[in-house]
């Protein structure tokens, strides 16, 4: 008898249960147990060994599931550091990697069985065995070619595929033959073929002749770099503006890869990017790429997950962030694209793990190349890229005769002085976009709504009152007139006094994209608008479709939110007009500046990348603000200079690690005893570190109150040791009676 440690989807430790050798189960493999009275779940095997553990009652483990493990051994590897780093159980994690379908439960075996899905298969064909020589296919066609010309032409197609997918043992997918079901079974009747149904397969066709873009000369110099940095086993940061065009460089990279039979993942941080990329692969990788997203059937990705378990190796994968958990059997190379992009950041359930930070570590535990890309790289990326952690290639110029466009700062406060503004347009802006529209251009105005949470603004000078210990925006709670830090908790008086220019004229901001569209529809009645927003595009087809009918030119003016500075490449832009840049700057966030840059960055490529110059207006109050002004000159660097500077003055990341403990609970009461509790017990390992509790960003959700507290711990510091004491920590808190009922959830690294 064996025995072994097996997973279970739940938020609970490893059990053991007794193996029976005769099952054949390997360490990865997925097994049905039974746990509970009367609950079936489907567990991994994480350890076999022959010594009993003891436990007076094991129960057998009741069978095996799929005929290949569905984790490799670096998978496991993967799977405990994001459990210990990110604060979370295998079981949950097992929870997000595994879809549905893969990891089924009942409540009997055979409703399980029912539950069960099996990878797709699909039909392969291969010669009979006395047709597999040359010679033997000569003879048959001398014979057969005038009697019987079509059977020929099947039989060498098929001769010829076997011997170009280098078919070791002659069979090929039959979906590439395309021939008629009753030929086949003639062939087959005639002893000429076999058929068997096999495990699915992408189209590896010929990996020498991919049509691959030529490359600049700065685009081959970073292919090289890239290269370079895989030989030295080091993550490279590649860091090129917009239109720069990394994705030529990443195709190059992926046929390298692929031509060695590796396989290859590309992440991208939304599935609305996804899209746009896939048909650019799809155009050089014919038939291989595989999609992994939320928005994919359960079925669909229940069996794209075990084929991938199944697969021999040469796989192109295109995801968001739960692709890092598909099944690699032979890793080349991780792609991380728009790597500073905070859709890698599982944010709503254990485990809040970050893809491209899974991805860093993959790059070490797989020995992949990792190649993390961006035109405005995190300040964490970009920290480890200057401190050598990371091989830094940097592509300065957009490709082609792409320049940069012409940034025009519009000040609003002179503008409304001037009377040179109607309702949310300065008169900068206004004629940027007629210019555009008599030209027969298209405009895109991005107004940022998802972020918004409403501050205090002065109409005069532009000044938002901000927390003097965690330089972040204040933020203005509804119900009273206090303005508080979500970060430490500090509170001041409202004032309509502005403290910095003492006139009587603070207002709360913030207005949205719909907003916008009525106004921008009134001023321009001719023009036709569309919008892209969370409410427009709830389902992907909705989506498609406003992108698919701007980039048709069925629309002259585009108005949307952050979505439209997701990488989309529209030919006919010429005008980018940022409505409101004072809202980026004073979102209560410690990263409000690095975004704000990023966000002005990624909307301002969307303009001018196959015209003329392109132009972007960015509406303003505060136009000598550093970030407008680094915008305006383009400079990267220079930003991200004065905000390191900055984090590391008040000791953010990546000067250090911040944790956010979210409780929620209906009874604020409760809550409120809670958060202290929990706070109190921190504070006495962690002292001073620790800041709040707060009442949350959104205090109320579903009938829950939530409060946070942060903690600060700073880089270098041992975090195996930080998280051995948060751990204890949150034990003593839940033993307390007054904290039990509470749920408390842990963010590392928010
Ligand atoms: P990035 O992702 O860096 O913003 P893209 O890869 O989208 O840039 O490239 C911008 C545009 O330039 C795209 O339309 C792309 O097709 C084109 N482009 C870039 N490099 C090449 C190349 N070597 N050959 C042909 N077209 C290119
Ligand atoms: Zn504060």
């Amino acid at each position: 008898m064996l025995y072994a440690q097996v997973v279970l989807p739940l938020a609970q430790p490893m059990y053991s249960f007794s193996l029976d050798e005769s099952l054949a189960v390997e360490v990865g493999d997925a097994v049905v147990v039974q746990f509970g009275s009367s609950r079936y779940y489907t567990g991994i095997v994480w350890s076999i060994s022959s010594e009993r553990p003891d436990y007076p009652r094991l129960k057998p483990i009741l069978r095996k599931l799929y005929s290949h493990p569905i984790l490799t051994p670096e998978g496991q590897r993967l799977w405990e550091w994001i459990a210990d780093y990110y604060l979370a159980t295998l079981g949950e994690v097992m929870r997000l990697a595994l879809p549905s379908l893969a990891k089924p439960s009942a409540t009997s075996l055979s409703e399980l069985d029912e539950r069960s899905i099996e990878p797709p298969t699909e039909q392969f064909i291969a010669l009979a065995e006395e047709l597999c020589t040359a010679e033997s296919l000569t003879q048959y066609r001398a014979k057969h070619e005038r009697r019987a010309p079509r059977r020929v032409e099947t039989i060498e197609r098929i001769a010829a595929l076997a011997t170009e997918r280098n078919a070791n043992d002659g069979f090929v997918p039959r979906r590439l033959l395309d021939v008629d079901p009753q030929h086949l079974a003639t062939l087959r009747s005639k002893g000429l073929i076999r058929i068997e149904q096999r495990l699915r397969e992408p189209l590896k066709g010929d990996t020498e002749n991919f049509l691959l873009p030529t490359l600049s000369e700065a685009q081959s110099l970073a292919l090289e770099e890239l290269r370079c940095a895989h030989r030295e086993h080091k993550v490279a940061l590649l860091h090129g503006v917009t239109g720069s065009g990394k994705t030529e460089i990443y195709i190059h990279l992926i046929a390298e890869h692929l031509a060695q039979g590796r396989d290859v993942m590309v992440l991208v941080p939304e599935i609305v990017i996804t899209s746009q990329l896939i048909e650019r692969l799809e155009r050089i990788f014919e038939g291989r790429t595989t999609t992994y997203h939320s928005r994919l059937t359960p079925l669909r990705r229940g069996r794209t997950f075990l084929r991938l378990a199944a697969s021999t190796g040469g796989e192109l994968i295109v995801g968001v962030r739960s692709t890092i958990f598909l099944p690699m059997r032979c890793p080349g190379l991780v792609i991380v694209d728009e790597e500073h992009d905070m859709g890698y950041k599982q944010s709503d359930m254990q485990p809040r793990y970050n893809a491209r930070d899974c991805a860093v570590v993959m790059s070490r535990l797989y020995d992949v190349q990792v190649v993390l890309g961006s035109a405005t790289p995190s300040l964490e990326s970009y920290m480890n890229a200057i401190s050598g952690k990371y091989h830094y290639v940097e592509l300065k110029e957009r490709w082609g005769k792409g320049v940069l466009p012409e940034i025009i700062v519009s000040d609003t406060i002179r503008a409304v002085k001037r009377g040179e503004r109607k309702t949310h347009f300065n008169f900068d802006l206004l004629n940027n976009i007629n210019r555009s529209l008599h030209a027969g251009e298209q405009v895109i105005l991005f107004q940022n709504r998802r972020g918004y949470a409403p501050y205090l603004q002065c109409r005069t000078c532009g000044y938002s009152p901000r927390c003097p210990h965690c330089n972040v925006t204040l933020t203005q709670h509804k119900a009273s007139s206090r303005l508080e830090c979500h970060y430490c908790g500090f509170t001041m008086e409202r004032s309509l006094v502005c403290p910095n220019c003492e006139t009587q004229d603070m207002a709360t901001m913030g207005f949205g994209t719909e907003k916008v569209e009525e106004e921008v529809t009134r001023l321009f009645p001719e023009a036709r608008v569309l919008r892209l927003d969370g409410d427009t595009s709830t389902s992907e087809s909705a989506f498609r479709r406003i992108v698919s009918s701007f980039e048709h030119h069925e629309g002259d003016i585009l108005v949307g939110t952050q979505i439209v500075s997701k990488g989309f490449d529209f030919e006919g832009v010429s005008t980018v007009g940022i409505l409101n840049a004072d809202n980026l700057l004073s979102t209560p966030d410690f990263r409000a500046t690095e975004r704000a840059f990023q966000l002005m960055m990624q909307v301002a490529g969307r303009a001018g990348r196959h015209n003329d110059r392109g132009r972007v207006v960015i509406q303003t109050s505060q136009p000598k603000h550093p970030v407008i002004q680094y915008v305006a000159s383009a400079d990267y660097h220079a930003m991200a200079r004065t905000e390191l500077a900055e984090r590391k003055a008040f000791g953010y990341p990546p000067y250090s690690h911040l944790i956010r403990f979210q409780l929620r609970e209906a009874d604020y009461e409760l809550l409120r005893a809670a958060a202290h509790i929990l706070a109190q017990n921190l504070r006495q390992m962690f002292g001073k570190r620790v800041m709040g509790p707060v009442s949350s960003a959104i205090e109320m959700l579903r009938g829950e109150h939530r409060a946070e507290i942060i903690l600060k711990i700073e880089a270098g510091a041992s975090m195996k040791r930080a998280r051995e004491c948060i751990t204890k920590a949150l034990e003593v808190t839940r033993s307390d009676k007054r904290a039990k009922r509470v749920m408390i959830s842990v963010d590392v690294d928010i």
